[in-house]
């Protein structure tokens, strides 16, 4: 399988500084300066450091969060401190960020003054982090043996200006330690000068003491030398040291980092920490303060010092607010649990609960108080459009996390009575396995104080019939997503009608539509059968059934489907067909040439265990799983767009996450099985394939409705060669998946009442399973079939379809009997080779599976069976040799009426 081991080219790299968090960081000589938040710090900041103490890591983690909301583009982490165990600590925080996109996004900076901190750090750390820090100050063996270290982590590294002497603090021991560790980590320990990153001391100025007079001067000069002579590293610092004299002062110390980095990025310093609050605007510093401002940094009098300080007197400490912004939680009770509700924060949601249930009597009124008023509020936004589907499913999330926290303490109170809006049984039919549609509502009606019932996928008539008696339902809501699905629903009207039932019946899912509801489920049940197609919907739609003046409401439902039958069955009858005889002679004619066919490089079976996941990434078709959440329009122009952008942005955000998650721990397995054949085509619409064994027959199905002079009335069969023209034509048919681990991953999630995520490892699944599709279709066009060798297509043009050749899935427009799938599997044998399984109404199992043919010739394309005539469907079964009655149920939805 040589293709899927090929090693991606390795570009000729720049020796830039390339860092990564989620998202890389390519600090370039134009990048501008790069900020590293230092709040995470133990020593720095004395929340943290209590947060640690304490083990509030939720908190812990909102304080990074920060730090990245604020702008900073590396955060460092540093848990030095007696009282707690920094390697533990350290361990644990870095891997608490990696399940937090917002701000595992950035680069790490491991800080320790710790050697067995650092090296754990790196053991756990994702990306490329930077180590801060090591020097010579133990020597050159020590220096030499960590360096190593890093460089096998593949990390960056900051280098203190330290030796065994000590640290540098004048300009010539700064270039002369900087020098020397440079020469010994680019010539001794191979380590790429790029990666290297000096931290030259910043000292404080205007201490009163004269040797620190030059601290921050020598500190630039230094800074232009190294950059100067020591190509390629960085120049890093802390730059709030720097202000040290003036703590008190922010209106001071404001301005002096702003002068001193001014200065500072000219000579060369491209990183450093500091505190972005703590910054004026270089041109915004009052014109006299900068003055003596910067006498004192650059020393340009003798007495900059006294001056600076008796100037300091007078201003006033108008220091900015820190944008550390956890004010909220100062905010009333109720606030403070709307506020985690609508903005989706977990983290301490348990918290606040708990505070609401011990200031009221019963537990319950937690729920049907404090809770509900949140999530009115968000019920409100998302209906009047001002929040969208992921953000609600994030609520959810924070709902169940709340309602979990106070089951035990309802049970106890045996007050159990609770007072939902109602009860909305939810299942997937018999036969169908596709569940994320469904998930999304059932998750949406939950927000909205409704008790679901979720049978799962697969549900048997009878079990969906039972449970509702047995749970005494207000609704019954039904999904599903492949054809044969319509039938199962149908059946069940068919069933609640003979039982007496007279709860309202809910529609959904791809296959659905209110056509096929109108015209066959609604007549089945004299009580209302509702189309409800999206998650906003359903909220509305269940709400009017189940108000308590619905009668009219269900009287109007009941009077539009009946009318939108009767304009739907009087527009089917004015086509016009041609008889499946007259549409064979009507087929698509190529002009059959043995140039056109090339004979597949690799004949036969071929199956593809554990591909690596990481190939699909960028095949990977992001449109449609925006839309499974419905927010609609093409990425990557969704993360822009002017509504839904921030809230697309968010949710690619979580996605990438999660994605990388899947990657790194392998939790989804990727599996193919191809063939490529001989094959003719013959008796008109049956393509005849020669294998190894018996020989299998594709029967396809030929377009039926009248075209315009000219237009062919098409079949896949027309696409490859007949017969009678002498030519040995091939043809492909393939399964892929990607789904193996997904109902595993998922129900993790479930367990722990984070639907969200439960529902993202299924759209990514699905996603991974078409990248797969699209990734194997390359290999088979230029590699196994061969049939093009000079593709230069991007993601963006496979997406467009602009190759050669197609291939089209049972189920879809141009085949949509889903029957032939039997014959792939047996022809493949798939459920041997990969282990994928048909339902019984032939859906995939696992559901993140794509199967179909592959077409080579230039003409091949994708079209629309449209409806036939039961002539064709009589034809079909006596070629299928199956009943008329199995044809006529299995092609359904395509069998024009009246004909
Ligand atoms: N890139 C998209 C592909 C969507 S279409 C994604 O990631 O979701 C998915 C597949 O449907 C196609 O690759 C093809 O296998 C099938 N398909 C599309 N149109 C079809 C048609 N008219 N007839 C048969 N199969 C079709």
């Amino acid at each position: 399988m040589s293709a899927f081991n090929e090693k991606r080219t390795t570009h000729n790299q720049e020796r830039v500084l390339r860092l990564s968090g989620l998202e890389p960081l390519v600090i370039t000589p134009e990048s501008n300066f790069i900020n590293v938040g230092e709040r995470t710090n133990v020593a720095g900041s004395k929340l943290f450091l209590r947060l640690i103490k304490e083990e509030k890591f939720d908190e812990a983690l909102a304080i990074a969060r920060n730090q990245v909301e604020g702008g900073a583009q590396i955060i460092d982490v540093n848990m030095d401190d007696g009282l707690i165990d920094g390697k533990e600590a350290m361990v644990k925080f870095l891997n608490l960020i990696v399940s937090e996109p917002d701000i595992a996004r950035v680069p790490i900076m491991i800080d320790s003054s710790k050697w067995e901190i650092i090296e754990a750090g790196l053991q756990v750390v994702q990306g490329k982090c930077v180590v801060n820090s090591i020097s010579l100050k133990e020597g050159e063996e020590t220096f030499i043996h960590q360096a190593k270290l890093i460089k096998r982590y593949g990390a960056a590294v900051i280098v203190m200006a330290f030796d065994e002497v000590g640290q540098a603090d004048n300009y010539e021991r700064r270039i002369e330690i900087a020098k020397r560790s440079y020469d010994i980590l680019v010539n001794k320990v191979k380590f790429a000068p790029e990666d290297i990153i000096f931290d030259l001391n910043i000292f404080p100025v205007a201490t009163g003491m004269e040797e620190h007079r030059r601290n921050a001067i020598d500190f630039i000069e230094a800074t232009r030398w190294v950059r100067k002579n020591l190509p390629y590293c960085s120049v890093s610092g802390g730059v709030s040291n720097v202000s040290f004299s003036f703590r008190g002062n922010n209106t001071v110390r404001e301005a002096m980092h702003s002068a001193f980095l001014y200065h500072a990025i000219k000579a060369g310093m491209n990183m450093g920490i500091v505190n972005p609050t703590m910054l004026e605007v270089y041109d915004d510093i009052p014109k006299d303060l900068l003055e003596h401002v910067e006498d004192v940094l650059l020393d340009r009098r003798e007495d900059a010092t006294e001056r600076l300080l008796e100037f300091a007197e007078t201003v006033v400490g108008t220091a900015k607010e820190s944008k550390v912004d956890l004010s909220w939680r100062e905010e009333p009770l109720q606030d403070r649990i709307t506020r985690a509700l609508v903005k989706g924060i977990d983290q301490y949601i348990v918290e606040d609960v708990e505070e609401a249930r011990l200031s009221v009597e019963q537990p319950l009124e937690v729920i049907e108080g404090h809770l509900m008023t949140g999530m009115n509020v968000v019920g409100d936004l998302f209906g009047s459009g001002k929040m969208f589907l992921p953000q609600v499913v994030k609520s959810a999330r924070v709902m169940k996390k709340a309602v979990a926290h106070l089951t035990p303490y309802i049970e106890a109170s045996k007050d159990k009575n609770t007072k939902a809006a109602g009860k909305i049984l939810m299942a997937t039919v018999k036969g169908d396995v596709h569940d994320i549609g469904k998930n999304i509502v059932s998750v949406v009606l939950a927000c909205n104080n409704y008790e679901i019932v979720d049978l799962g996928v697969m549900v048997p008539p009878e079990k969906i019939i039972n449970k509702a008696k047995e749970e005494q339902v207000d609704i019954i809501g039904l999904s599903g997503l492949i054809t044969p699905s319509l039938d199962e629903m149908v059946f069940l009207a068919k069933e609640m009608e003979r039982q007496n039932f007279n709860v309202p019946l809910l529609i959904g899912g791809a296959t659905t539509s209110k056509a096929h509801t109108a015209v066959k489920i609604d007549p089945m049940y004299s009580h209302s059968v509702v189309h409800v197609n999206d998650a906003s919907r359903a909220v509305t739609v269940v709400g009017d059934l189940l108000h308590k003046d619905s009668e009219n409401y269900k009287k109007s439902i009941k009077l539009d489907y009946e009318s939108f039958r009767e304009k739907f069955l009087n527009r089917g009858k004015q086509k016009e067909y041609l008889s499946l005889e007259e549409a064979r002679k009507n087929k698509l004619q190529i002009d059959w040439n043995p140039s056109d066919v090339k004979e597949p490089s690799q004949l036969g079976i071929q199956v593809l265990e554990d591909v690596d996941l990481n190939l699909l990434r960028d095949y990977i078709d992001w449109t449609p799983f925006f839309r499974s959440w419905d927010l609609h329009g093409k990425y990557p122009d969704i993360l822009k767009d002017e509504v839904v952008g921030e809230h697309a942005t968010d949710l690619f955000k979580d996605a990438q996450v999660m994605l990388q998650r899947i990657f790194d721990e392998k939790l989804l397995k990727a599996k193919a099985v191809f063939g490529l054949f001989p094959a003719n085509q013959i008796n008109g619409d049956d393509i005849e394939v020669v294998t190894k064994g018996e020989e299998a027959i594709f029967r396809t199905l030929r377009q039926q409705s009248k075209k315009r002079e000219g237009v062919p009335n098409i079949a896949l069969a027309d696409f490859i060669a007949p017969k009678e023209s002498g030519i040995e034509d091939y043809i492909g048919c393939f399964c892929v998946s990607t789904g193996f681990g997904a109902q595993e991953l998922a129900e993790t999630f479930e367990k722990e009442h984070d639907d969200y995520n439960s529902i993202m490892v299924k759209a990514l699944a699905d996603r991974l399973a078409e990248a797969f599709a699209e990734y194997l279709h390359k290999e088979v066009r230029t590699n196994y079939w061969g049939y093009t060798d000079d593709e230069q297509l991007d993601n963006t043009a496979l997406i467009a379809e602009q190759y050669q050749g197609i291939r089209p899935a049972p189920g879809y427009p141009a085949c949509p009997d889903h029957l032939e799938k039997l014959t792939i599997w047996e022809l493949l044998d798939v459920e041997k080779n990969i282990g994928v399984t048909l339902t019984e109404s032939l859906a995939m199992w696992p559901a993140a599976s794509v199967s179909g043919y592959y077409f080579a010739h230039p003409q091949a394309k994708y079209f629309g069976l449209g409806k036939i005539t039961q002539d064709q469907v009589a034809d079909f079964a006596n070629r299928k040799q199956i009943t008329l009655e199995k044809a006529q149920k299995w092609l359904a939805p395509n069998i024009a009426d009246d004909h």
